[in-house]
């Protein structure tokens, strides 16, 4: 049976599995998959680079400036993954560092970075059949997308799951970095005048502290079925 295309919204705090559960659906469904996290961290890899993003502040008004010259895309590797550019360039890599992490988490603050990034999110999801991951998918970028998930975990099994990842890449994180950042991470999403991190009203939510891949994304495919059988009824 041929189904509507809708858009999902998958939110939730740093390091909670967002773009596995996000990556699977689109997988699933034939979807393209949005990881709107990337977009911050090009951006902040940029200003990192002009030297706009110092210890103690962020040159806004260079980077005002400069926004537009800011082009962000994505293509898939002959693995199927998805890949970010920046300008052309591949940046997949750099933008996954602790230093570009904490960039995009600072340059997430600023009200012209979000709305010239969510102008461009919303665009993309004008055609629908998009699962786009991020802080405030369900509640600004697409508060009117049928299905919306917000994720939540511990600190420290986030930190865990980071520092993991980290070591499987070769690197040799110290746990309490890990999940000092993290920490840093969930207070200024959530404490942050503009778009702060928080669950949609019509969000569904699921604590996926003690659940595996395959269960979450069971649960997330439930809750699509569900819903779209719904819709066909109406
Ligand atoms: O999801 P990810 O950790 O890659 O996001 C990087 C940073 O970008 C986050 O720390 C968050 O502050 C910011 N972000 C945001 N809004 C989004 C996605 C990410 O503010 N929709």
């Amino acid at each position: 049976m041929h189904r509507r295309k809708i858009n999902i919204a998958v939110d939730g705090y740093s390091s909670c599995g967002k773009s596995t559960i996000a990556k699977g659906l689109a997988k699933a469904l034939g979807y393209t998959y949005i990881d709107s996290g990337a977009m911050y961290r090009a951006v902040a890899l940029f200003a990192l680079r002009s030297g706009w993003i110092t210890a103690g502040e962020i040159n806004e008004e260079q980077l005002k400036k400069h926004i537009s010259d800011i082009v962000i895309t994505f293509k898939t590797n002959a693995q199927g993954e998805q890949e970010t550019y920046l300008n052309g360039e591949k940046v997949e890599r750099e933008i996954r560092s602790l230093e570009t992490a904490n960039g995009a988490s600072r340059v997430s603050t600023l009200p012209f970075v979000r709305r010239e990034l969510v102008r461009q999110q919303q665009l993309i999801g004008e055609s629908k059949g998009v699962v786009m991951d991020g802080r405030d998918i369900g509640t600004v970028v697409f508060p009117d997308a049928e299905l919306k998930l917000f994720l939540t975990a511990s600190p420290e099994v986030r930190a865990r799951r980071r520092f993991d990842e980290m070591k499987a890449r070769g690197e040799h994180p110290l746990f309490a970095e890990v999940l000092a950042n993290v920490k840093e991470r969930d207070l200024r999403d959530t404490t942050r005048a503009e778009s702060p991190l928080r669950k949609a009203d019509d969000a569904l939510e699921l604590d996926n502290s003690e659940i595996g891949i395959d269960e979450q994304l069971q649960w997330a495919m439930e809750k699509y079925h569900t819903l779209t059988a719904q819709n066909e009824q109406h």
